[in-house]
């Protein structure tokens, strides 16, 4: 094929964030002199050529319909120069450069019914991942936990009562998304996986599904007289990673796939090194609609938070200063032979820090 009639690719990637921000960010990009919060929910940006603009966080309800969208970007159009953004944690964010509009805006996202905060030391949205809507290999609807927790720690969204910021986390498998937050719940499966074996041939490639598995558990097989997969429920860890390269290997089940509540992750080096969460509780019922049990558990590990932390200490630090003896002390969680990690590849394959190996 000559050069001039190849179809020039497609550029898909992301765009550039600059054509989107506000004016003034852009103006003043790099050049801020300092912040303050005046308020829950409000940050205020001064720029060293004097310029200021203030940060509206809003909370929403995580999985929006174009309805909720319009009115939240119609908002943006009266109060915020039509300039909205989405944090990671899917707050929305509007940019006010007239402070006279902070008030107004506020009381028009309130009356519709959302809510304002989630900065400095809150407890600011759960991560979302949500992969009933797009991913191949949930456990459960991690969309549904994270919206019913929300809803249980509102007030704690809205107001600085934390020793530090608190970032929740969820996964709905139990190896991707979702892990390393302050606080994470993770899908936890309990029982190794059971394998369709008249599916097999037809949708895996067997030498990839072998591969994948971390404990080598996995071995081809011939069943009833078709090439198959078998499993060594003995070494099993239950993880489920064979489950995504081979669906019929169901791992997924109503009562087995549980939640676990894992505690000290941190993504970030800022103060120190990035930190591996650790499971605090783990088989908790996973019990839509509402997750009332996760959600306890939850909300007793911020309470004694709360209450023993030191002033900007992240949860992790916390536990770190008093002990992961003291800690189970003062919420009470049992802790069980579930909680020691015996997993003999951990040492020579996770990363515990920012340094990549090679
Ligand atoms: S946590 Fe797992 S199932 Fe959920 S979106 Fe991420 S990869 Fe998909
Ligand atoms: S669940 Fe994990 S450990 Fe068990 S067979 Fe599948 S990949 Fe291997």
């Amino acid at each position: 094929m000559a050069m001039a009639d190849m179809r020039p690719p497609i550029e898909s990637g992301c765009p550039d964030g600059f054509q989107y921000m506000h004016p003034t960010m852009r103006r003043n990009f790099g050049l801020w002199k300092y912040h303050e919060d005046p308020k829950p929910g409000v940050l205020r940006h001064v720029a060293e050529s004097g310029e200021e603009i203030f940060t509206v966080k809003v909370g929403t309800q995580r999985i929006l319909d174009i309805f909720s969208l319009r009115e939240l970007t119609s908002i943006g159009d009266e109060f915020a120069d039509g300039y909205i953004r989405f944090t990671i944690r899917s707050n929305i964010e509007y940019y006010v450069t007239d402070e006279s509009k902070v008030d107004p805006l506020i009381e028009a996202v309130e009356k519709l019914g959302y809510v304002v905060g989630g900065t400095k030391n809150s407890v600011t949205s759960l991560s979302h991942t949500q992969g009933w809507l797009h991913c191949d290999i949930p456990g459960t609807d991690a969309s549904g936990v994270v919206k019913s927790m929300m809803d249980e720690l509102i007030g704690e969204f809205k107001a600085w009562n934390m020793p530090n910021r608190v970032h929740i986390t969820t996964s709905c498998c139990q190896i991707n998304c979702g892990g390393q937050g302050d606080i994470a719940i993770n899908v936890q499966h309990t029982k190794p996986p059971k394998i369709d074996h008249s599916q097999v041939a037809n949708v895996c490639e067997r030498p990839s599904v072998v591969a994948r598995c971390p404990v080598a558990a996995i071995r081809p097989a011939m069943v009833d007289g078709m090439p198959s997969l078998e499993v060594d429920e003995k070494k099993c860890i239950c993880c489920g990673a064979c489950f995504p390269p081979c669906p019929p290997m169901m791992i997924n089940d109503a009562e087995h796939s549980k939640l676990a509540v894992w505690v000290g992750g941190n993504h970030s080096n800022a103060r120190g090194k990035p930190t591996f969460q650790k499971l605090v509780a783990s088989a908790i019922p996973n019990n839509p609609p509402r997750w009332p049990e996760a959600a306890a558990i939850v909300k007793l590990i911020l309470k004694c938070y709360k209450e023993d932390a030191r002033d900007w200490e992240r949860v992790g630090e916390w536990v770190e200063r008093i002990g992961w003896p003291r800690f189970f002390e003062l919420t009470g969680l049992p802790f069980t032979k579930y909680h020691i990690d015996n997993w003999r590849g951990a040492r020579a394959s996770l990363n515990a820090s920012t340094h990549i190996r090679f």
